[in-house]
């Protein structure tokens, strides 16, 4: 997708702000991984994924940042009601634990990312107390997202960039019913970014 130029520049070359490299450098992280040299600029210039990475292979960090940079940017981002401007919808409670972690680390300068993990076997009523706080991005497994969604306690008017981590997992896991119903239920304007450790047909679909 992209040539090596953006390979030997490191970091720098794939074009995150200022702010986000001299965090990517407080955190050790010296040279970008391949799925981050191939994930980054297509998603910072708005456009869809389909990338395939196992994990281990800094693919959080392969949507992380582009997403912090998007829904973020001043010139697309009208007030900071934070509704929520992003959806993560991951297999597990870990995985949606690590990765509302990962966000605001990358995120918390300069943008003081808000991030509120959803995931099923958690009291729904602290879940509803912090999204009513008002949020800049959700991490959700699908069964508890499609229930907030019927509930109509998450807004996903503002989505305007989702990604869809281990969607292999969350389909051997029988959320493809609720996959689908999140789906129909986003703004059709929005950036998707689906990175699997595997590429199966239905993965695709
Ligand atoms: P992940 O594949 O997203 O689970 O990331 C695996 C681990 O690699 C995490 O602990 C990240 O903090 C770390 N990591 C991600 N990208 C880099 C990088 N470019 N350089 C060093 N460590 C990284």
């Amino acid at each position: 997708m992209t040539g090596p130029s953006a390979a030997d520049a490191g970091f720098a070359g794939l074009g995150l702000v200022p702010e986000l490299l001299e965090t990517l450098t407080a955190l050790g992280y010296e040279e970008p991984t391949p799925i981050q040299c191939e994930a980054i600029p297509p998603l910072l210039q708005g456009r869809d994924l389909l990338g395939q990475a196992a994990t281990g292979t800094g693919k959080t960090a392969a949507f992380a940042l582009p997403l912090l940079q998007r829904i973020h940017d001043p010139a697309r981002v009208g007030d900071d009601s934070r509704t929520p401007r992003a959806l993560v919808l991951v297999p597990t409670r870990e995985l949606a634990m690590q990765v509302s972690e990962a966000l605001p680390r990358y995120g918390h300068r300069p943008f003081d990312t808000s991030v509120v993990p959803v995931y099923g076997g958690q009291a729904i009523q602290q879940q509803l107390r912090a999204l009513r706080r008002g949020v800049d991005a959700i991490v959700a497994t699908p069964g508890r997202a499609h229930d907030h969604i019927r509930r109509r306690s998450i807004d996903l008017s503002e989505v305007r960039f989702v990604v869809l981590d281990e969607p292999d997992e969350m389909l051997d896991m029988g959320f493809a019913d609720d996959l689908e119903a999140i789906l129909d239920a986003l703004p059709s304007e929005r950036q998707t970014a689906l990175l699997s450790a595997t590429m199966a047909p239905r993965v695709r679909a």
